[in-house]
């Protein structure tokens, strides 16, 4: 995962080590620094603006992922840094600003994996609700390796290829669990599923 969050030191981190929300509750405004207030918008409280009206949205921030099959086996990343330092996880990462989900699914499977990869399906869509940073949504795609060497990089410390059966522990997020338990499911169901993936 690029961006938010990924558990390094930076500017204003309270402490080393420390996971700070990257959706927080802000007590002052970005925009002109008033203080921060509360209102019900279409029934949703939210924290806005008591000088200048700004309203600080606070949606689940998309992650996009990739699936990546060699036989019966699944690639997985094992994360360098906090959260869930050690964790292991399907190879992911936080959506930029302007980026198609698509792109960041075949960003991260190369900033992680050193892996190229083309997409060859939609795999799934599940909700993030155990990341401390923040609730994120994880869009997940079928790939296929095109080049690169394997080399964990950025935030992954090690790879493996897991068979679905015997998959490392922990796994880092719930989401990443259903995932590869649906994965699993897939597999059983239709068997050649896994040969079209490769
Ligand atoms: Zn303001």
């Amino acid at each position: 995962m690029r961006d938010q969050g990924k558990g390094q030191p930076r500017p204003g981190a309270a402490r080393a080590g420390k996971v700070q929300a990257t959706r927080p509750e802000a007590r002052f405004c970005m925009v002109c620094g008033g203080r921060m207030g509360k209102i019900t918008e279409h029934g949703v409280r939210r924290s806005a603006c008591t000088r200048c009206g700004f309203i600080a949205y606070r949606n689940p921030v998309p992650a996009c992922g990739v699936l990546v099959r060699r036989g019966g086996a699944v690639l997985l990343a094992r994360r360098a840094h906090e959260p869930r330092r050690d964790a292991w996880g399907i190879p992911a990462g936080f959506m930029e600003y302007g980026e198609h989900p698509e792109t960041t699914a075949i960003r991260e499977a190369l900033e992680e994996t050193g892996l190229r990869v083309k997409l060859t399906s939609l795999f799934g869509v599940y909700a993030g609700r155990d990341d401390p940073r923040t609730r994120a949504v994880l869009i997940l795609y079928h790939a296929r390796v095109t080049g690169g060497t394997l080399q964990a990089g950025d935030d992954a410390s090690e790879l493996g290829w897991f068979p679905l059966d015997h998959l490392p522990r922990p796994i880092a997020f719930r989401s990443h669990r259903e995932a590869l338990r649906d994965l699993r499911r897939m597999d059983r169901r239709q068997p050649r599923s896994r040969e079209r993936s490769r």
